[in-house]
């Protein structure tokens, strides 16, 4: 393992900044990791795709690109089979595996970009499922002494968006495999959710396999979602608010349209593109950055924008969104 000094991070993030690392190292196994940690050099950052995080500064200490890899079928049950994979496996690269040795359980998640090992950490999900669906355990390497411990599925406190490595456990660990539960046929599919049912219908599928549902998917989110490659972005920005009824009452007054779903506490979650929309951000370009002009609820590099530049887009919006509905947005992304 090779440690490089000021390096560019502009091929190693989606939104496309470009910063510098102070130190920056790429790490296959766990001898690299630990070879990384022995230099001392603090802070030390885990970066697997880039595709959730907004570089707003050069990042001092030691940036580890993590490519751990490897897939393997660790237990089988009847119908069921638990799967370890390695924190650098490509998310989407792993459920195409799945789906091709007809293990069900992510295919709904297909084409989210990132590795596996980031996954836990913001809980990822789409079209109805999200992975603490499907998962089991993780090891992951303390990042001040080295150690190795595993995080069952109630340590980890799953939430929407969420874990404990957002919050209390934030920075202290390098993940460097997740274990999955997958199903055998047959499988319990989730074709419920967003344009899923529409789109196996225009493909002419009446029963749908989970082969079906995953090619739906990478079908409804290349026509709607920037792709990265041609325009920097983080996909969502923001997560979609969850508010007590009586804010939804009171916004139901003058936008009696106003889209929004159920929780299962009581309260109910509004869409944060449909607020960002209505304070007039969709397609809205502020100098390098802006508003994506077919989902609000992403930030785009149009080319050349610096971290802070979409640092103050996403709190202008915050600012208009919370003045106009009395709601604050939270960022999905993480901002370092
Ligand atoms: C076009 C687009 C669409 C998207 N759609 C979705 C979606 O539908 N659903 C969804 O949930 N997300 C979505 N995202 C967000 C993103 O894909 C996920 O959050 C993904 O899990 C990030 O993975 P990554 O490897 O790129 O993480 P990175 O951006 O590299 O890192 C994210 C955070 O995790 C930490 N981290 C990364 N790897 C490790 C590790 N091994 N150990 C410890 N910490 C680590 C980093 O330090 C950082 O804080 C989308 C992003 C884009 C660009």
């Amino acid at each position: 393992m090779k440690i490089l000094e000021n390096i560019s991070l502009l091929p190693y993030n989606t939104f496309g900044i470009d910063i510098k690392a102070e130190h920056f190292a790429e790490i296959s196994n766990l001898e690299d990791l630990r070879a990384g940690l022995r230099t001392g050099i603090r802070p030390v950052f885990l970066l697997g795709g880039g595709s959730n995080v907004l570089f707003t500064q050069d990042v001092h200490g030691l940036v580890l690109k993590n490519n751990l890899r490897g897939i393997k079928v660790v237990r089988e049950f009847k119908n069921k089979v638990w799967v370890e994979v390695g924190a650098g496996e490509v998310w989407h690269e792993f459920v195409l595996w799945a789906v091709e040795h007809n293990f069900g359980g992510v295919e709904n998640m297909s084409l989210i970009p990132g590795t596996v090992g980031a996954s836990p950490i913001q809980n990822i999900g789409a079209y109805g499922v999200e992975l603490k669906d499907v998962f089991v355990q993780l090891e992951a390497v303390n990042l001040s002494n080295g150690k190795l411990k595993t995080f069952r599925h109630s340590a980890c406190r799953f939430g929407y968006r969420d874990s404990v490595f957002k919050r209390e456990e934030k920075g202290k660990w390098c993940i460097t495999s997740v274990v999955f539960s997958l199903t055998k046929s047959p499988h319990r599919l989730n074709t419920s959710y967003g344009d899923i049912s529409k789109t196996l219908e225009i493909n002419g599928i009446n029963t749908p396999g989970i082969a079906d549902i995953s090619r739906a998917v990478v079908q409804i989110r290349s026509s709607k979602l920037p792709d990265p490659a041609k325009i920097g972005n983080c996909g969502s920005f923001f997560k979609n608010p969850e508010t007590d009824r009586n804010v939804l009452d009171r916004i139901l007054k003058n936008h009696p349209l106003v889209p929004h779903y159920p929780l299962a506490d009581g309260r109910v979650k509004i869409p944060a593109g449909w607020l960002i929309e209505q304070c007039g951000w969709k397609g809205k370009r502020v100098g390098n950055t802006g508003c994506y002009e077919r989902q609000a609820l992403v930030l785009v590099n149009h080319g050349g924008a610096t971290g802070e530049e979409v640092k103050s887009l996403a709190y202008a919006i915050i600012e208009s969104v919370e003045k106009q509905f009395g709601i604050r947005l939270e960022p999905e992304v993480n901002m370092v």
